[in-house]
């Protein structure tokens, strides 16, 4: 069965948002945990959580993600920048917490004019104070395009953080297509080497999640615009490739292509369609 939902808002609240899914025939779905420029968050609603827990549940859904406001730098050359993203993503894994044993995802940030090495530095650290024993919540750093100062445009980036990191079971990877392809990985037309080099350098336990994005520009371009499915520069077949390929079928696929609800339900349609069930 192919795992698949997409960026849904969390406006409306949780109960709200699992049938937000289940209208479109998703089975997980992601969320911004606040407003993804500002830092407020909502109290919780214990009550309107456990609604979506039973529609998950009832539903048999996969892993959820919550995605860290995408303002956040955790790597910033300002001390008080770099405090406040731990401070928001502290709150949030606290939140995520309501929903146990999902996974919550960020950008490892942009080192500005510091050097990567004290930008990689900056984010082992804060994951350091952040990950605690007890959590169920799954970090996982978000592969990027590598523009500007971007940190996590190359697989051997991702891995000099995962190897600081001292809590292992409680970090990871998402893949975002768009990302990587715009990054320079070619999975258009060599998905198993992509798939192999990730292998050989992270280790594809590590990977947790994919972002399916087709990406409005071409290999290497560092850009990072995403494009619906079939309407970029990796195309349906390249997209195809990747949720049918047998060492990511498995996975938790969600879209953050430029579409509303109903746009979502039909790219969901068509991936489905694109499935083999027997692959
Ligand atoms: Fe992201
Ligand atoms: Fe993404
Ligand atoms: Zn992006």
């Amino acid at each position: 069965m192919l795992n698949i939902g997409c960026h849904l808002s969390i406006s409306k609240g949780y109960e709200a948002i699992g049938k937000d899914a289940l209208k479109i025939n998703a089975n997980t779905f992601q969320f911004f945990t606040r407003n993804p420029r500002g830092s407020k968050a909502k109290d919780i609603d214990s009550e309107d959580v456990k609604k979506l827990l039973q529609i998950m549940e009832e539903h048999n859904f996969a892993k959820i993600l919550g995605h860290a406001p995408y303002t956040l730098n955790i790597c910033s050359t300002n001390e008080r920048t770099r405090e406040f993203a731990l401070e928001v993503m502290e709150d949030d894994i606290r939140r995520m917490e309501y929903l146990p044993n999902n996974l919550y995802n960020f950008h490892p940030g942009s080192h500005v004019k510091q050097g990567i090495e004290i930008g990689i530095k900056y984010i082992i650290d804060a994951l350091n104070l952040l990950l605690k024993p007890d959590q169920t919540t799954i970090v996982l750093l978000e592969t990027m395009a590598g523009k500007g100062t971007e940190i996590g445009g190359s697989f051997e980036e991702i891995k000099i953080i995962l190897d600081g990191v001292k809590l292992k079971d409680k970090i990871g990877v998402c893949l975002d297509t768009c990302h990587v392809y715009d990054a320079g990985y070619d999975i258009v037309n060599d998905l198993d080497g992509v798939i192999d080099e990730f292998d050989k350098i992270i280790g594809l336990d590590k990977l947790y999640a994919i972002h399916l994005n087709d990406s409005k520009n071409p290999l290497a371009s560092h850009k990072d615009r995403h494009a619906k499915i079939g309407e970029g520069t990796i195309g349906k077949d390249g997209i195809f490739k990747v949720i049918n390929h047998s060492k990511l079928r498995h996975l938790p696929f969600y879209l953050e292509t430029p579409n509303d609800l109903q746009g979502h339900g039909e790219e969901i349609k068509m991936l489905k369609g694109a499935f083999k069930d027997n692959g």
